[in-house]
């Protein structure tokens, strides 16, 4: 088994894809006109509670798409949790507006309700919370504070689609939804996005902005500066026969976390290591297995990553904190919460395909280590 690899994260795709994208090829409808888009659009949309969905290039693009079409611009500053991948950060950058960091949580790896007000200025124009790692951020407290000083909320879903929180589905708290559809993400369309929103007025407004600003009336008019960040039909035609597995998908990331709660659980009881904590009145879709290693586990993070890819298991680090990444460096202030979860966590094979077999094989690796070491 130590030669084959279990890699941290692969797409499960099925003959349903690849009919849709032979019926969409053979349709000649290969570019981002074609009729999967639309239906794409739809039943992600309805799969959400959302009245409109958006497709777009990439997750990236959609965070984009989002804050322009709010109207975020030079001189405005947005809210970015500290823990997330770059592109949340960078996106505001695209827009010449200022991110502005707040640690995340230590119960949810969120960005911290508690922190965001302090850094609340006149030119604060929104908030992007991100779901990381499939967990939901506190909601509840964050549309408070959005409410009362007037800001957009965007949520940056791209690791947590189908999460819940009090049984509504992440992606429709804010004014926008954003969503990646790379090849590790929930579900995958190879490389896209899609924003949601049920808002008439900012769909289209998204619309037209993803399309070179074009006039929908009148061909080759153009009254904004807008982009390309439009999907194939090639890509909607995956995406679609993948949302349509989404629950089965959601299913068994919930029983990979159970495998592993149940396989580790003589280390988890003896405070060892931990896992996210999925708060009450939430659902995680576990889009990566991450778990804290502690001091008395006897081994850091890295080393610990370096033994299991000796042993076929394939690991990821945590995102480092944006605070610490040259574009973004902030030194005159601590971000205590983001530099721990980075420097004691790791993160878990986790793919729709794991078989119970090779949980019990990543644990039963982990747990010898530990021993070997003492
Ligand atoms: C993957 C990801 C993105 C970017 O998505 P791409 O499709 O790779 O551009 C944005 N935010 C978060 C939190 C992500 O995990």
């Amino acid at each position: 088994m130590s030669k084959i690899i279990i890699p941290v994260l692969e797409p499960s795709l099925g003959k349903e894809e690849i009919k849709n994208v032979l019926t969409a090829l053979k349709s000649g409808w290969i570019s981002s006109k074609g009729e999967y888009i639309s239906y794409f659009e739809k039943d992600f949309a309805k799969y959400l509670g959302a009245k409109y969905g958006v497709t777009v290039c990439n997750g990236t693009a959609a965070l984009h798409l989002a804050l322009t079409a709010l109207g975020i611009k030079y001189g405005d500053e947005v809210i970015v949790p500290n823990l997330t991948f770059i592109a949340t950060p960078n996106a505001v950058k695209y827009c010449g507006a200022k991110p502005v960091l707040v640690d995340v949580a230590q119960n949810s790896w969120c960005i911290n309700p508690n922190k965001i007000e302090e850094k609340i200025t006149n030119n604060t124009k929104a908030i992007i919370v991100v779901h990381l790692y499939g967990y939901a951020c506190d909601m509840k407290a964050i549309l408070k504070i959005a409410k009362k000083h007037n800001l957009y909320v965007v949520e940056d879903c791209a690791e947590s689609l189908g999460a819940e929180y009090h049984g509504k589905k992440l992606g429709v708290f804010g004014d926008i939804g954003c969503f990646s559809f790379y090849g590790n993400k929930v579900i995958t369309t190879g490389e896209g996005g899609m924003c949601v929103t049920n808002s008439r007025n900012l769909s289209e407004k998204m619309k037209i902005l993803r399309d070179h600003g074009m006039n929908p009336q009148k061909k080759y008019w153009h009254d904004i500066v807008g982009f390309n960040y439009r999907m194939t039909n090639i890509e909607a035609a995956i995406g679609l026969a993948q949302i349509k597995k989404i629950n089965n998908f959601i299913s068994k990331k919930r029983q990979i976390n159970e495998w592993y709660k149940q396989n580790l659980k003589s280390i988890l009881d003896k405070k060892l290591i931990s896992f996210i904590n999925e708060d009450a009145n939430t659902k995680s879709v576990f889009w990566l297995n991450v778990f804290l290693i502690e001091k008395k586990f006897g081994l850091v993070s890295w080393v610990l990553a370096e033994k299991l890819m000796k042993r076929g298991i394939e690991t990821r680090p945590v995102f480092f904190p944006i605070h610490i990444m040259p574009p973004y460096k902030k030194k005159d202030e601590n971000f205590i919460v983001s530099k721990i979860l980075q420097e004691k966590g790791l993160c878990l094979p986790s793919s729709v395909n794991l078989t119970q077999k090779q949980v019990i094989y990543i644990c039963d690796e982990i747990k010898k280590l530990l021993k070997n070491n003492g």
